[in-house]
């Protein structure tokens, strides 16, 4: 159904209800997965009684401010079981949403620069295709050959040495995503809130019953958080702690060019990873900076060095100006993990963690958080992802796939 060039939005996407006192549940956070989840509440488990509370606008948060790569190459079974899961989703939902958001499966490759590199791209490619994901390793005339622009010579600081390839990965149109979702939840009865801010949780004992909000207090019986980096700050207001931290990531663009940039290039050692969006902008991620904030800006000096960076592996780059930088609030853990499950707090659920690369596991965040809250009990594919795994130490280390960012 996706298509190149940029569809018509239909006239009407969704209603603005006043908030009413009281729902079966209440999902904190309109981002991608609040979104998402509200939308298989409604659609698997007849949960239409629902709202979304959103402090500012609707997917004004991460959710429209990243760089929209999707792909499902991590490392180990429990992240290559979700990812695949979110992908094989991504792949039906223009359909099942009726709106095309304009997902590319036009590939993702993630660059080796160092023998270390190599090492441990060789092993994912395996792990991979053990678990059925469609993973390729190139050597650097094959990286050439999918990507002309790309500059494999010797003489740059970290020559390419080869690279992981995902064909089936690619990008989505961000908003479009979150509309998707957003007309759905409407037409399936589920209130969307906008300029509602959660500021504290009604609780009878150890039992959640009731959100605070800048609207008034409204009843509920079960609560999902979905707030990505204000995730620690609700959780503290409901009474227990997050393992936690959240970074400025940023992000920017170039102003619009013909048709150069076939793919989608990730390299974590140099620190880019760049496509190009439909439109024709070349769309670009930096890493994390490294305080923690609240603020949705980063700091120059890490744009510098990432332009620095893709200059280096793009020379034609260097002719492109910049149109525009912003920043979002990422949700990171110590294991480059999400949790998505229980908390301490009964009737009280938790989606966050999905740090720099949760835009991709959208669908299937959604899928099992939906689940988790309808029955109380994780879905199979977020049972590993549960915040008990900082207890027990079943850390799921993807340092190394989500690397850089994403
Ligand atoms: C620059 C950048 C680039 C990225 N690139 C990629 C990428 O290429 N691929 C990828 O897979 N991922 C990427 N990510 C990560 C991805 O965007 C996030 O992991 C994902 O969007 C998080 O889920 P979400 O969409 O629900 O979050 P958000 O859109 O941030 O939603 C959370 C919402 O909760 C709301 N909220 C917070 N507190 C309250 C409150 N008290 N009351 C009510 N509402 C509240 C916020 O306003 C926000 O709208 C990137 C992130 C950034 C910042």
């Amino acid at each position: 159904m996706s298509s190149d060039h940029l569809p018509e939005h239909p006239d009407f996407l969704w209603r603005n209800p006043e908030p009413k006192s009281s729902y079966d549940a209440v999902i904190v956070g309109g981002g991608g997965h609040g979104l998402a989840t509200a939308y298989f509440l409604a659609k698997n488990h007849g949960m239409t009684n629902i709202a979304i509370l959103e402090k500012g606008w609707l997917a004004g948060g991460n959710m429209a401010r990243n760089t929209t790569i999707i792909r499902s190459n991590y490392l180990w079974d429990e992240s290559a079981a979700i990812y695949e899961h979110a992908l094989k989703l991504w792949e039906v939902l223009p359909e099942e949403l009726e709106y095309d958001f304009l997902f590319s499966q036009r590939g993702v490759m993630n660059l080796a620069h160092t023998l270390g590199d190599v090492r441990e791209s060789v092993r994912r490619v395996g792990a991979n295709q053990l678990n059925g994901v469609d993973a390729e390793w190139l050597d650097p005339q094959q990286v050439k050959k999918l990507c002309p622009i790309l500059n494999i010579s010797d003489n740059i600081r970290y020559p390419v040495m080869g690279a992981t390839y995902q064909p089936r990965a690619g990008i989505a149109k961000h908003d479009h995503v979150a509309w998707a979702f957003a007309r759905k939840c409407d037409e399936l009865g589920v209130d969307i809130i906008q300029n509602c801010e959660v500021t504290g949780f009604v609780k009878d004992g150890n039992r959640v019953v009731g959100v605070k909000t800048n609207r008034g207090t409204i009843n509920t019986e079960k609560v999902g958080l979905a707030a990505a980096g204000h995730s620690s700050v609700l959780a503290e207001m409901a009474g227990f702690r997050l393992p936690i931290q959240s970074h400025p990531l940023q992000a920017l663009v170039s102003e619009l060019h013909e048709p150069v940039h076939p793919t989608v290039v990730m390299s974590n050692h140099v620190h880019v990873y760049v496509s190009q969006a439909h439109k024709g902008e070349l769309v670009m991620g930096a890493g994390v900076d490294s305080y923690n904030g609240y603020g949705q800006r980063g700091s120059f000096h890490v744009i510098e060095e990432q332009m620095a960076a893709a200059v280096e592996l793009f020379p034609i780059f260097a002719r492109a100006h910049v149109l525009r930088t912003w920043g979002g609030i990422v949700d990171t853990t110590m294991d480059a993990s999400p949790i998505v499950g229980l908390t301490p707090v009964e009737n009280m659920f938790v989606n966050c963690g999905w740090g720099t690369g949760g835009f991709k596991g959208t669908p299937a965040a959604g899928l099992t958080f939906a689940h988790t809250i309808a029955t109380g009990a994780p879905h199979k594919l977020n049972k590993p992802f549960a915040l008990e795994r900082f207890e027990t130490g079943a850390l799921i280390d993807e340092h190394g796939a989500a690397a850089v960012a994403h």
